[in-house]
């Protein structure tokens, strides 16, 4: 009796295990859901389609325009705009491939307080530190203003813009550095909640994954669009995939599932 006892706890703590295992890895849309109808990278669309799927979250790129204004797009230069050299209302005129203007982030977070998914909001490299600070204070302005401060997490590559976040957005928001090059103690020791680096960057490091967990991180690796990679960083319990297909890796975490 004891015996079936204890193999029938063993049985239900490995279920759980496995089950725990399984969800650990969370999808996050890339430039939100964007290989869809209707839909185009860095669009509302592509954020309420990447709500819809249920990501746990949507990436999104921002500008700081040269009128202080913040905007979603991914290129330094966008269907002839640059956009950190444009005006606000130079970008907004440019049609996104889904027909939508290029998005305001103050669209995208009034979008985003009807919806769910995390807002994961890159800053990208600016030309000088003063415009990343400016505009760090900006997101982080408008984030708390609209209420989503338990909703959000940073990612820069520029480490400048990484610091500025930790500095500036409330204590214990995320904050992720991309570009590779820093080791998880490095990490650590900054502020951030963990590495969010290439596939490439894990393949070549695998035990940037564990050191990780063991400061307590978080891993995400980046952009993972094959079924195979996706299976390589499941096994290895990252925390995050970051991907263009994210239905794709919903299917392969329910196929781990089973
Ligand atoms: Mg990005």
């Amino acid at each position: 009796m004891k015996l079936k006892k204890l193999l029938l706890t063993s049985a239900l703590f490995l279920a759980a295990y496995s089950t725990m295992q399984a969800q650990q890895t969370q999808v996050i849309a890339h430039r939100g859901f964007w290989q869809t109808t209707g839909s185009a990278q860095n669009s509302i669309a592509a954020l309420t389609k990447a709500d819809s799927i249920h990501c746990y979250g949507s990436e999104l790129d921002v500008w700081l325009t040269v009128d202080n204004q913040l905007v979603v797009n991914h290129d330094d230069i966008f269907k002839g705009v640059i956009p950190q050299d444009a005006t606000a209302a130079v970008c907004t005129a440019v049609r996104l491939d889904n027909g939508e203007p290029m998005p305001t982030l103050r669209q995208y977070v009034l979008k985003s307080r009807e919806l769910s998914t995390r807002l994961i909001v890159e800053l990208k490299p600016h030309r000088t530190p003063e415009q990343e600070t400016r505009a760090v204070q900006g997101i982080v302005r408008m984030i708390h203003d609209y209420d989503l401060e338990g909703r959000v997490e940073y990612i820069s590559f520029s480490l400048h813009a990484v610091k500025e976040f930790i500095r500036l957005a409330p204590a214990g928001t995320p904050v992720y550095y991309l570009n590779g090059d820093l080791a998880p103690k490095a990490l650590k020791d900054l502020g951030c909640a963990g590495a969010d680096y290439a596939l490439t960057v894990f393949r070549q490091q695998p035990q940037w994954i564990k050191e990780c967990h063991a400061l307590g991180m978080k891993v995400n690796a980046w952009t993972v669009n094959n079924a195979k990679d996706m299976q390589w960083l499941i096994e290895h319990n990252v925390d995050y995939i970051t991907t263009n297909e994210p239905l794709l890796l919903q299917q392969i975490l329910q196929e781990n599932k089973q």
